[in-house]
């Protein structure tokens, strides 16, 4: 069944916070807060379009700071989305928040509007990169949030940055061991843009602060999707979404259209190469079949993988086998 959500963008105007990385604007694309009126015409577009087949879709209010906006004006969103979840047309509503901004009372009012999802932004499990980016709340209080939240029957998404100043990729890593610990249901990845108008932009500016460079990110996140997805967590972003305003005001970053498909593509390359290292009664000549889908993946930008296949001794072709699972392989 087709999988829709209806995303629905609620900047935190007046966000008493400053995060070292945050361009509200330039992030969300927008800067107006949208009107219950515009919640019942999105869902209701989204249902007329999509004929009813809406069922396993979620009305999704992204931005960050949900439980954190005016409560008045928070209870008249969830207002006016509850309906469509109440009469089955969709499955639930899924809110993004600060995991300071959760506790028992909220989360009953947030499950008396059918909120099903709950996202937390905890972006480092750790207090001195939080500290250095101003989050404003701590590692505990991510792990106290995200219990509460698992522990109240919501869905838990955790949301994680790469390259955030005073962090490495090391630093990374251990961030992601501590958010699986928690075991959410599904992870958002996302490496740290320095956009204009920020105090990192200013860093940088100032000659101060770098961030992971596109290779550096792609290498790190290319494992950081492994280790959850062994886990069972599903990934379900991975990098920023494209907009114009993320383009007119990025002063650098490891920013990619196709992100994650550069990921998935390293990836593929470090399983095939160790499938050929337990393999060496493989010949030099090898057909790699993968599904059509991941046939790009399998190949590499500008057949990066096929080139590194190459340094390896391997003179690899890549068959396209709609037999083969998606981002699957076999060797022969
Ligand atoms: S990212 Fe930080 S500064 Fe930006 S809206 Fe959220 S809490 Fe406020």
């Amino acid at each position: 069944m087709k999988h829709a959500n209806v995303a629905i963008f609620v900047p935190h105007n007046g966000c008493p916070h400053q995060c070292s990385f945050c361009n509200q604007r330039a992030i969300t694309g927008r800067l107006a807060q949208p009107s219950p009126r515009e919640v019942q015409n999105a869902a209701g577009i989204a249902k007329n379009s999509l004929r009813g087949n809406t069922k396993n879709a979620e009305i999704a209010f992204f931005g960050g700071s949900f439980t954190a906006i005016e409560p008045g004006y928070m209870v008249s969103l969830l207002e006016a989305a509850a309906p469509f979840v109440k009469d089955g047309t969709f499955a639930g509503i899924r809110v993004s928040t600060r995991p300071d901004c959760i506790d028992e009372e909220i989360l009953k009012l947030l499950k008396k509007y059918g909120v099903t999802s709950i996202e937390l932004g905890a972006q480092s499990m750790d207090d001195r990169v939080l500290r250095l980016n101003r989050r404003g709340h701590t590692a505990q209080q991510v792990a106290a949030a995200a219990r509460l939240v698992k522990s109240n029957g919501f869905t838990l998404g955790l949301q994680m940055m790469t390259g955030l100043y005073g962090d490495t990729a090391e630093g990374s890593v251990l961030t992601a061991r501590k958010l699986a610990a928690l075991h959410p249901e599904n992870m958002r990845i996302y490496p740290t843009v320095i956009m204009r108008g920020t105090e990192l932009g200013d860093r940088y500016l100032r000659g101060e602060y770098r961030t992971l460079n596109l290779e550096e990110t792609v290498q790190l996140c290319a494992g950081l999707l492994d280790f959850f997805e062994d886990q069972g967590i599903r990934v379900i972003r991975l990098g920023l979404h494209s907009s114009p305003e993320l383009e007119r005001d990025m002063l650098a970053g490891p920013w990619h259209p196709a992100f994650r498909e550069l990921c998935e593509s390293v990836r593929l390359l470090r399983r095939i190469s160790a499938y050929l290292r337990q393999n060496p009664q493989l010949k030099d000549s090898i057909m790699i079949k993968v599904n059509p889908k991941t046939a790009s993946k399998a190949a590499g930008q500008k057949k990066c993988n096929l080139a590194a296949l190459a340094q390896l001794g391997y003179r690899a072709k890549i068959v396209q086998d709609a037999g083969v699972e998606e981002n699957c392989f076999t060797i022969e």
